[in-house]
């Protein structure tokens, strides 16, 4: 099952141009806005497994927004690779990652341009992001699929400047500018993946590689994530987990490269589909790296 949030309502995918809107189809009884597709998951998912193929909808690709736009709260984890832990110049290890948040205002949709803070240092991140149906607290790891929604592509992109400034570590505010959390195209459900602990993902500036990896490859993979976090906080329907992303970024290069006014960069998940990026440069009165000197 796939699901979308095309000009605020919530759809239900069925190709690359086509789906069934949600409300409609339901007589009422779910949506029309995806947040409340989340609110009543268990009902819901009972209810898509059946429904058919009126109410169809034709789908515009710029009209897609943040599959789930109204997240409650938003984890994202750090250093989930071992190959990105070392280009990233900290010690491989199979301890628990850290944990920060990128904040709900640098969520958008699939296909954004992108303002580059004046005077940053803005990298690339292509992880799997996952969108929480069912929440609730001290998750088991063998239950932990049963509570997701769906998976979708996202980019954690990332200021370095901001985000390393000073004695302790700025994760959320160097990854927290506008725009800096794209998701989409669209939800996909976990049992769509012959195996939802193995998805390739990677990403490509201008047409060249730069990342390419698999989930197969986290140290702490989804199921584990949920139970972690899940031993201290609530999720809630819509949560999203910005899980991690594999080696490849800006900052691994030698010498470090960052996003450039004028780039493309398209971000890709197997079995998902993909999300374009281009950029602009700032103006220092729109956004710029506040550094205390
Ligand atoms: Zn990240």
């Amino acid at each position: 099952m796939r699901i979308a949030n095309h000009d605020n309502r919530a759809v239900l995918v069925t190709s690359d141009d086509a789906g069934i809107d949600i409300h409609d189809a339901s007589g009422g009884k779910f949506g029309p806005d995806v947040a409340s597709v989340y609110a009543h998951w268990k009902e819901f998912s009972a209810w898509a497994a059946t429904a058919s193929g009126d109410s169809s909808v034709a789908l515009d690709r710029s009209k897609l927004g943040a599959p789930s736009p109204e997240p409650e709260q938003i984890f994202a984890i750090g250093l989930n690779y071992q190959a990105h832990q070392k280009e990233a110049g900290y010690k491989v290890t199979t301890e628990l990652p850290p944990v920060f948040t990128k904040w709900r205002s640098s969520l958008s949709g699939p296909d954004t341009e992108v303002v580059l803070p004046h005077n940053g240092n803005v990298d690339w991140e292509c992880e799997l992001v996952v969108v929480i149906g069912q929440g609730g607290r001290n998750i088991k790891p063998e239950d932990a699929w049963k509570h997701v929604a769906g998976v979708t592509i996202g980019q954690d992109f990332s200021e370095r400047i901001r985000q390393q400034f000073g004695q302790a570590p700025q994760y959320s505010l160097g990854k927290s500018f506008a725009g800096f959390a794209p998701t989409g195209p669209w939800i996909v459900s976990p049992d769509e993946f012959a195996d939802p602990n193995s998805i390739r993902l990677g990403s490509d500036i201008d047409g060249q590689p730069q990342q390419n990896g698999t989930t197969a490859d986290m140290i702490c993979p989804v199921p584990q994530l949920i139970e972690f976090l899940s031993k201290i906080v609530e999720f809630r329907p819509g949560d999203l987990i910005f899980t991690g992303t594999p080696a490849g970024v800006g900052m691994g290069q030698d010498p470090k490269r960052f996003l450039k006014p004028g780039e493309n960069l398209r971000s890709w998940i197997e079995g998902i589909g993909e999300i374009h990026s281009t950029f602009r440069a700032g103006k220092p009165e729109e956004s710029g790296v506040p550094i205390a000197s």
